[in-house]
């Protein structure tokens, strides 16, 4: 075979190196193209040469065979069985199209739309109680306050005469919590209440719950009346009709899978929909669709007023109502502002810690001009802290601090609300309040009231943020994003804006999506001071410069351009939305095809497509699961192999977050504890399972405080993640795949202790991001190894600092599967499990099968290729298919699986040949004391 071209030596004429070099970069120039050289021949040596040898012995055939002989029978004639089943009942109705899916379930739903007359006039009655009601007069004089209010005779008039309007008004000015209620009642009060049932969308699951609950009280009832909501896992549902019900736009999204055309809701409003999320961008297309076969159906559009033109065009120029908000006058002050107040003075020392957003140069590059054009109006003490690239945003927690301190020793009463990007800033700045270091953060320590919001808290915390202070005691809200729109709090009067926020961010050419923290847009900035002027005059402190704010952009960009696409396609899919491209195209901001291409081939690799891009049985179960699809799919595999528990923490950590925080200067600790949890395990994903199996320990014996402090864990993601370890398994079971909802039932977890299926099961899951390492070099005089090692693309990628196999050799296998990519200065893997090569052939796409140089092989998406004798080969074909049709058969008649049952017998059979993985690395070197070839 032809290999690459040695003979461009480094004086062959070819090669002759740009001019203007000098020094050490002649040295680098030739360095990186040997390197380069070196890449292309191991890549095109990969297609020769065979790696290691993966068969198994003869006596694991044997008894593998023997499991399958008997499944055989039973294969057979369930084959059959399931041929006619599927025809009957998968096939119809993955391949029916969006008309027909709409034909079917016309049928359905209808009876809610009949009136209901004695109904009706037993609604009018209790309404006429309720207006007598003491309580409902009082809080209804309140109501009457709120200009939505003012208007509610012409709102009511304007969704009558229009299917579809926009409601634009600032924040707190009553949309959510009003509109729907002026709707009801008009509805009772005409005497066609029995008809009336409307449907609010709130983007997130705080806002559903607090705005429904405020609503019952205004309502003078409980929740669970005329007023109810619904999140994922969670619902206090109101009566059927004549009621209101506030959801996330998620559920409201899986609702339309057996209730396409929303027969069973009259009013529909989308809440909130300047914000741009996926999914509330994603539902005013399908109401595009809609539309024409609802003509009953009102729809009422309401955003805060940040680009209302582009949702009025969007619906053919729909009529927009405003609502102006009495707004009191806000003071707004910057950074410099905030120096000269506080006197404050940054930790230099800090300076030289890596921030990698910190870029200093551009910071000096912002900063100088500016202080050139301010230097006379203020002190130099200032300008000099100004110059500190840490003195903006939320990087130095003390300085948010003493400014809360400087509020309650200078300022009048009020709430604070403190802007922050998100939960681990919450909890610094929430520490620090609480163990205070100086001698004014003592004494005011028992003066504050403080409060974290953030969507991941539970909601049982969140409702006393809205309860006024008692003399005395001080408010201070540390939030996300949240409180800016969709929770308002009255009595706020300072606002403390650290400009930061997390965005979802996602780069097309390396395809990976991430979660980063960048500043917030003037849309933002402007929101978040209008929260300081709800109930007076108020206060807003920018927690960076003017020259800052000159250089944000005007709005966010809409999610749908900065994410992966292959949830939401899935959700199109099941939907019978065949051709999501050209959904994509009615939008208001397009993807790009790539995007959806890149991600309609993921989820054919992962076989939640077929070839042909129609919906899988397995791709119906993934889109019902409200995770990645690879995790999903994760998680299905764990429920057939019973390993739930260890699986279903690799899955909320990956969903959520890593339990593990990194204080300033401490990564070296915190690596060490990484360590000692992995147990040599080589997995970033099996030492969070450790982790968690360690943290139950320590809270049995009431010992958790000291254990996550000595770990560095978060108590707080601790117990997070376990919260969503059990709405996993909840779900699991809610689809038949588990007997129980518990994660740690023991018939969940038959083989939760086999290291090695764990391990496969991972790789199953996050297919195909597979790296394969080339060699691991321990350089003289370099404490940690460096890796040779590519993602499946081709790309040159390393573990990164944090992971657990940064810098190890010595591993037992060279394959990894990883989640998450990340671009910086290298590309790295941020979380990586070593895999043995026969998770990739049972779990992996592609697989096939051939003889070179009188060697048979299998090979794993033509990427991967591995000898193996004949029988193997044989073996692991037989194992794939089978499995494939098991998983085919759980999803159209999804049940745990039964001990001894055929598919017991199989599950063994792959849990065997998973097992025995071991020590196969023949491929695979350590060089020693290698030294660089220049
Ligand atoms: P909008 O949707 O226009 O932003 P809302 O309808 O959410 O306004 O809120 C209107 C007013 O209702 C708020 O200004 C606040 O006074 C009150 N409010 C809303 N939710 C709550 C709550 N959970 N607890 C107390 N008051 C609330
Ligand atoms: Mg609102």
């Amino acid at each position: 075979m032809h290999r690459g071209n040695k003979s461009q030596g480094r004086s062959g004429k070819n090669c002759s190196r740009p001019p203007g070099l000098k020094g050490r970069d002649i040295g680098m120039y030739y360095r990186n193209l040997s390197r380069q050289r070196k890449n292309s021949d191991t890549k095109y040596e990969l297609k020769i040469n065979l790696s290691c040898d993966v068969s198994v012995p003869p006596g694991v055939i044997e008894r593998i065979n023997e499991y399958m002989d008997q499944f055989k029978v039973a294969r057979e004639a369930g084959n059959k069985h399931l041929d006619e089943d599927f025809q009957q009942k998968f096939h119809h109705m993955l391949s029916m199209n969006f008309d027909g899916f709409i034909e079917e379930t016309k049928k359905q739903n209808q009876d809610l739309n009949l009136q209901n007359r004695s109904l009706d006039a037993h609604l009018l009655d209790k309404q006429n109680e309720l207006f007598q009601n003491v309580d409902f007069r009082a809080r209804y004089e309140d109501r009457m306050k709120l200009p939505t209010m003012g208007h509610a005779a012409e709102i009511i008039d304007a969704v009558d005469k229009n299917q579809v309007l926009l409601i634009v008004g600032s924040t707190g000015c009553g949309k959510t919590t009003q509109v729907p209620q002026l709707l009801l009642d008009d509805c009772i009060a005409k005497g066609i209440g029995s008809t009336c049932r409307i449907v609010c969308t709130q983007p997130r699951r705080i806002s559903a719950i607090t705005v429904a609950e405020r609503v019952s009280y205004e309502r003078v009832e409980p929740i669970g009346h005329s007023v109810g909501y619904q999140i994922r896992l969670e619902s206090r549902k109101p009566r059927e009709r004549a009621s209101i019900t506030y959801c996330t736009t998620g559920v409201l999204l899986q609702q339309l899978q057996s209730d396409p055309l929303l027969r069973s809701v009259s009013v529909l409003l989308l809440d909130e929909i300047h914000e741009r999320s996926i999914e509330t961008d994603l539902l005013m297309a399908l109401l595009k669709i809609i539309l024409p076969h609802r003509p009953t159906l009102k729809v009422i559009l309401m955003s805060a007023t940040v680009r209302e033109e582009d949702f009025c065009n969007y619906f053919n120029r729909c009529p927009m109502f405003r609502i102006e908000g009495v707004m009191h006058p806000v003071e707004v002050f910057y950074l410099e502002d905030v120096l000269a107040m506080t006197g404050y003075q940054f930790d230099c020392r800090s300076n030289k810690r890596s921030r990698p957003w910190l870029d200093q140069s551009d910071h000096r590059i912002m900063i100088e001009p500016y202080i050139r054009q301010v230097r006379d109006r203020y002190d130099t003490k200032v300008l000099e802290q100004l110059r500190v690239p840490h003195s903006e945003g939320c990087e130095d927690i003390e300085f948010i601090a003493s400014l809360i301190y400087y509020i309650c020793n200078n300022k009048s009463d009020g709430a604070i609300l403190v802007f922050v990007p998100g939960f681990s800033k919450i909890s610094q700045l929430h520490n620090t309040l609480k163990n205070p270091r100086s001698p004014l953060g003592q004494r005011w320590r028992n003066h504050l009231l403080i409060f974290p919001l953030h969507s991941m808290l539970p909601s049982v915390e969140q409702q006393s943020v809205f309860r006024p202070a008692p003399k005395g005691k001080r408010k201070v809200i540390i939030s996300t994003i949240i409180a800016e729109t969709s929770v308002t709090i009255d009595d706020v009067v300072y606002v403390i804006n650290t400009g930061r926020t997390k965005v979802t961010d996602y780069d097309i050419e390396t395809n990976i999506q991430s979660l980063e923290e960048c500043w917030v847009t003037h849309a933002n900035t402007q929101q978040r001071k209008g929260r300081a002027g709800r109930v007076q005059p108020g206060v807003c402190y920018n927690l960076f410069s003017r020259a800052r704010e000159a250089l944000m952009s005007e709005v966010p960009t809409p999610e749908i351009l900065r994410c992966k696409l292959e949830a939401i396609i899935l959700s199109l899919k099941v939907l019978h939305i065949d051709d999501p491209y050209a959904l994509f195209q009615t939008m208001i901001d397009p993807p790009v095809q790539r995007t959806v291409s890149t991600a309609i081939n993921l989820l054919k690799r992962i076989e939640a497509l077929d070839i042909d891009g129609k919906l899988t049985p397995l791709g119906m179960h993934l889109a019902k699961l409200p995770i990645d699809p690879q995790v999903g799919k994760m998680i299905l595999i764990s429920a057939l192999f019973r390993c739930v528990d260890p699986i279903t923490s690799v899955a909320a950590a990956l969903s959520y977050k890593n339990p593990f925080y990194t204080p300033l200067g401490q990564e070296q600790r915190v690596d060490q504890a990484k360590r000692r949890m992995a147990q040599g395990m080589h997995s970033d994903h099996l030492m969070i399972h450790n982790t968690i199996c360690n943290y139950r320990e320590s809270v049995e014996n009431h010992r958790d405080r000291d254990f996550c402090y000595n770990n560095f864990l978060s108590h707080m993601t601790l117990q997070q993640l376990e919260r969503m370890k059990s709405q996993f398994s909840e779900l699991l079971s809610n689809y038949k795949f588990l007997n129980s909802t518990n994660c740690l039932d023991h018939s969940s977890n038959i083989n939760s202790g086999k290291i090695p299926l764990l391990r496969a099961i991972i790789g199953g899951g996050l297919y195909p991001n597979m790296a394969h390492l080339r060699k691991a070099r321990q350089i003289k005089n370099r404490v940690r190894a460096i890796h040779n090692m590519t993602t499946d693309d081709g790309r040159r990628v390393n573990f990164h600092p944090s992971s657990v196999n940064s810098g190890e050799t010595g591993f037992d296998s060279n394959y990894f599967v990883y989640y998450q990519r990340q671009k910086s200065t290298d590309l790295y893997l941020l979380d990586a499990t070593m895999v043995f090569p026969m998770a990739l052939i049972i779990f992996g796409d592609g697989v096939e099968t051939g003889v070179v140089d009188n060697r048979h092989y299998l090979s794993v998406a033509q990427t991967y290729y591995f000898k193996c004798s004949p029988e193997t080969v044989s073996v692991v074909l037989n194992l794939r298919s089978s499995l494939q049709l098991l998983l085919l058969e759980k999803a159209l008649h999804p049940a745990p699986i039964e001990q001894n049952s055929d598919a017991d017998k199989l599950i063994k059979s792959i849990e065997l040949l998973l097992s025995i993985d071991d020590k196969m690395g023949d491929d695979y070197e350590i060089m020693s004391d290698e030294i660089d070839n220049i």
